[in-house]
């Protein structure tokens, strides 16, 4: 730890560095900075940086608000949009009380927390995200949005503004030291993925909250716009936000299992089998917005049904195909999580979903080989394949009974996370749509 916390202090001196920004973030996923002078940081290292955090989203009760922000050494990067002349670097925090005490609604702390359980039982728990995004024109009103091409998946577009985007994004993420695998144009007209190599769960929410502050900061300089929206444009593809996940113990993977259906093993059937007990337990954290359900039920490879599959991508959660020789790479795909999530806290539930179907031995249902959207609701009845939650209400009325949300998240985050959803849904109800207007107002 001191030989991290010297390497810091050693870089800022030597690269010159003017000021550090300090990166946490609130319960709703906005990533918060304070930046601090380099002489600061010393004494952020030992003793953290007071802040009021009654004014940040969710982190405290207005009556205990002062919160101590501590940057987390092994995450010092110098950020790669902020130029020479007065080099600007980064370190994600983590929070706590005046006393010393980890702050319980710090989602860093929530997903540390769960990553703790996970390795009590022996796991260390690795993930990696495809993440969909849409560039837009800069500047339009909210009803005017217009995507920047009208390319469709994997198309190149000769000296598209997408394919820049992505060359200089991905440039940028490997200068903060975060790889990634593979980056291409999505189904939509200006929907882009970018596919981040696999990291254990706290490294990868981390670089998922860079990752979005640099295709933000890409867009701007390229001007355009970049929004993570689950859904922004009507009749067009959501955004995903995919998640390969796995559980290692040791060297080996937990869902590698030579000889055994698709290579899975009994974990693995497990993990999966908790992820499906409590889809709808952990909806309202996993797809966080109204907007969100709009890409849940809007059809164009978004799961609506909690099932799972082999290569079946109507399914909550596929399994890859096998490559042989790669036991490493075993793993199974969470597609219902979208680009607007909280990563800590989707992570956390996501984790705990599965540990629980571990610890509890959960039966895994059968594979669904069908198209499910091609049944009829008779069809899907008989087989046992329930729905999502079809609206933030109906998310939020599971998530409210869930005993695995309240004990995951702890009793503050799981209230916050309640009232402000039921917040924000009795907001979008109180609406009159132009959808509204455009089939009533002349026939009533
Ligand atoms: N955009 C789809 C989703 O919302 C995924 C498309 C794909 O990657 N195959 O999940
Ligand atoms: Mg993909
Ligand atoms: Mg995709
Ligand atoms: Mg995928």
């Amino acid at each position: 730890m001191d030989k991290q916390r010297d390497f810091v202090l050693r870089t800022i001196e030597e690269r010159g560095v003017k000021f550090v920004r300090l990166w946490f973030t609130d319960v709703i996923g906005t990533l918060k900075s304070v930046a601090i002078a380099p002489a600061e940081v010393e004494g952020a290292f030992t003793e953290g940086i007071g802040f009021d955090g009654s004014a940040i989203e969710g982190l405290t009760r207005t009556y205990e608000s002062d919160l101590l922000a501590h940057p987390d050494p092994t995450t010092f990067q110098i950020l790669p949009w902020r130029g020479e002349i007065d080099p600007t670097a980064r370190m994600f925090c983590d929070i706590t009380t005046p006393d010393g005490q980890p702050a319980v609604a710090d989602p860093r702390n929530v997903l540390k927390r769960t990553l703790a359980k996970a390795a009590d039982a022996g796991f260390t728990f690795y993930t990696h995200p495809e993440i969909e995004f849409y560039l837009l024109k800069a500047g339009a009103s909210p009803e005017a949005i217009e995507p920047v091409d009208h390319a469709g998946y994997f198309d190149n577009v000769p000296g598209g503004t997408a394919h820049d985007f992505r060359r200089r994004s991905v440039r940028m993420l490997e200068d903060l030291g975060i790889s990634v695998e593979y980056s291409h144009h999505e189904g939509g007209p200006g929907q882009n993925e970018i596919d981040l190599r696999y990291a254990d769960g706290l490294t990868m929410a981390d670089n998922i909250m860079t990752f979005r502050t640099v295709v933000k900061e890409v867009a701007i300089e390229q001007g355009v716009h970049a929004t993570f929206m689950p859904k922004p444009l009507y009749g067009e593809p959501g955004s995903g936000m995919h998640t390969h996940m796995s559980l290692f113990e040791g060297d080996t993977n937990a869902f590698y299992e030579e000889g055994a259906e698709y290579q899975l093993s009994k974990v693995g059937r497990q993990f999966i089998a908790g992820l499906l007990q409590h889809a709808n337990e952990i909806a309202a954290v996993t797809n966080q917005f109204v907007n969100s359900y709009k890409r849940l039920w809007g059809g164009d490879e978004a799961p609506s049904y909690i099932t799972w599959g082999h290569n079946n991508r109507s399914a909550l959660v596929r399994v890859p195909m096998y490559k042989p020789g790669k036991s490493q790479s075993a793993r199974v795909e969470h597609r219902g999580i979208d680009s607007a999530a909280n990563p800590y806290l989707a992570y956390a539930l996501m984790l705990a979903a599965g540990l629980k179907g571990i610890q509890e031995e959960y039966e895994l249902p059968a594979e669904a080989e069908d198209n499910v959207w091609a049944l009829s609701e008779g069809e899907r009845r008989a087989l046992g394949y329930r729905p999502l939650p079809s609206s933030l209400e109906d998310a939020v009325e599971y998530m409210e009974e869930s005993e695995l949300v309240a004990e995951t998240l702890g009793e503050q985050v799981f209230r916050y996370v309640l009232s402000n959803k039921r917040r924000e849904y009795q907001q979008y109800r109180s609406q009159v749509t132009h959808f509204e207007l455009k089939h009533s107002l002349d026939i009533i």
